[in-house]
């Protein structure tokens, strides 16, 4: 099945999701930070830093999985973008692996649903076309290659990050 019609954009608040995970730009210690980490960390309630007290944290481009607790959401999916230093320092591999990791952590866990926020593109500072661009590839291929991920969801927050998803979803809608 072509990966076409299973990745949807959504401009809003990643932590009112009803899907069965969404992905969390966490900082290696997962202990909570701010941003979009700060809001599922609110939303999902003081369990859930218990919950990601007992991970010992997650490398970059890594992902690790805990319950959603009070989200809507059944799991969240903690991963690790890079912050940017310029380019030459891995970072377009590793945010590809941020993305790739969470997917196969989602397999692992029969996840069919999955909602992404732009990792990297805020405080951690990657380019946000070329952010954007890295995660439409890694989902596209991985769900060439994974039948059993029914949707996945990029959640937008501000204007920007939208419109640059909207113009390179839809111009690569054939692909
Ligand atoms: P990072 O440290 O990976 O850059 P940030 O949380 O600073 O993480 O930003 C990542 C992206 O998440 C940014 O594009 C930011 O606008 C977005 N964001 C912040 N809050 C939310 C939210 N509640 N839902 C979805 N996206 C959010």
């Amino acid at each position: 099945m072509n990966s076409t019609n299973r990745i949807e954009l959504i401009k809003g608040d990643i932590t009112r999701m009803k899907v069965d995970a969404i992905v969390n730009a966490a900082n290696n210690s997962l202990l909570g930070g701010g941003g979009v980490d700060g809001a599922i960390h609110r939303a999902a309630g003081p369990e859930l830093l218990q919950a990601t007290s007992k991970l010992h944290g997650c490398a970059t481009g890594d992902a690790k999985i805990t319950p959603g607790f009070k989200l809507p959401a059944k799991f969240v999916i903690h991963t690790v973008g890079p912050v940017w230093r310029g380019g030459n320092h891995h970072e377009k591999e590793l945010l590809a692996s941020a993305y790739r990791r969470s997917l196969e952590v989602a397999l692992e866990n029969g996840v069919k649903t999955i909602a992404f926020p732009n990792i990297s593109t805020g405080v951690y500072g990657f380019p946000k076309k070329l952010a954007a661009e890295i995660a439409v590839k890694e989902v596209k291929d991985f769900l060439n290659q994974n039948p059993e991920i029914e949707k996945v969801y990029f959640v937008s927050f501000g204007d920007e990050n939208y419109t640059i998803y909207r113009d390179l979803l839809s111009k690569t809608e054939n692909t």
